[in-house]
């Protein structure tokens, strides 16, 4: 447990600002609502938008901010368990390290398939940071040694031998804003979202991509998948296999097929391999269209 909570709500942080350079800044305290229905966004960032609002419910999206949602920790079983970690308890690394990782052997259908380790299999539980992985946004963060910033693809950790270290924050630092870069000209970019029920649930696979077609063929593509890994998950080997190659149903499935091509499946969560990959390439024929 912590020993003191700090109310940062009165921070100057709550502010969606366009950038002398055509990108957009996100306070870490913008609400998810107010950022999802901000017009920069719906009309430049489409993904984000669609990403934001295909999680959590409308009450929940009124109170969450940009920052915690960076920051939301996982919704395996296992770690919301009030016994992780104990003695007697489950086995939970994440929340206590060395004590094992019961979804191993146990309940792991919602489970990650790629970026796991003997050691965790948790899935990353947002949407909002799927997004904006294909986005390539920047974090801003302060704290006590100054100010830093860093992409996105390096702020959450896989878990290797250490998942109770989930993100690049140290010891007093504050994630302060989020940036975008100028949107991509021409570029359309999409959210898709399978999940067991239509509303309020984490996602089973999700894809986000943003793509740029000239002449038939896939100038610009950035693509991330959520539900399936153990961080917001960038697939570049899918970027590799559509830049320059026609728009058709044999690049879409390519593509998907070297995204999960690393995937380590376990016994119930087996079927992801497949839903993925048809998540992507749904997602790709809805961005390209
Ligand atoms: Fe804990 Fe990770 Fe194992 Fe879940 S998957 S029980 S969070 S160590």
């Amino acid at each position: 447990m912590p020993n003191a909570l700090v109310d940062i709500n009165l921070l100057p942080l709550d502010k969606v600002e366009k950038l002398p350079d055509g990108g957009l800044r996100i306070g870490a305290l913008v609400r998810n609502s107010e950022l999802a229905w901000n017009a920069d966004v719906k009309e430049h960032y489409a993904v984000l938008s669609q990403a934001i609002l295909s999680g959590a419910s409308p009450q929940l999206r009124n109170m969450a901010t940009t920052g915690g949602n960076l920051l939301q920790r996982t919704r395996c079983s296992y770690f919301r368990e009030p016994s992780a970690g104990t003695p007697g308890g489950y086995g939970c690394n994440k929340r206590v390290p060395g004590t094992g990782c019961a979804a191993l052997e146990g309940f792991h259908r919602t489970h990650a398939i790629l970026g796991t380790s003997e050691h965790c299999i948790a899935t990353h539980p947002s949407d909002m940071c799927v997004a904006m992985a294909a986005l390539e946004a920047a974090i801003h963060i302060e704290g006590p040694k100054g100010k830093r910033t860093i992409p996105f693809a390096e702020f959450h950790k896989l878990p290797g031998a250490t998942p109770h270290i989930e993100n690049a924050l140290e010891a007093g630092e504050l994630v302060a804003y989020v940036d975008l870069p100028k949107p991509i000209e021409g570029a359309r970019s999409v959210y898709l979202k399978l999940r067991d029920r239509a509303s309020y649930e984490f996602a089973l696979a999700s894809a986000a991509v943003v793509a740029k077609v000239e002449g038939g063929h896939i100038r610009y593509v950035r693509v991330a998948m959520g539900g399936v890994g153990t961080k917001p998950w960038r697939s570049h080997e899918a970027e590799a296999a559509l830049t320059g190659k026609p728009v058709d149903a044999a690049t879409f499935r390519k593509a998907a097929e070297a995204a999960l091509a690393q995937a380590k499946p376990r016994t119930d969560n087996a079927f992801k391999v497949e839903l993925a990959k048809r998540c992507l390439v749904r997602t790709l024929k809805m961005a390209t269209a």
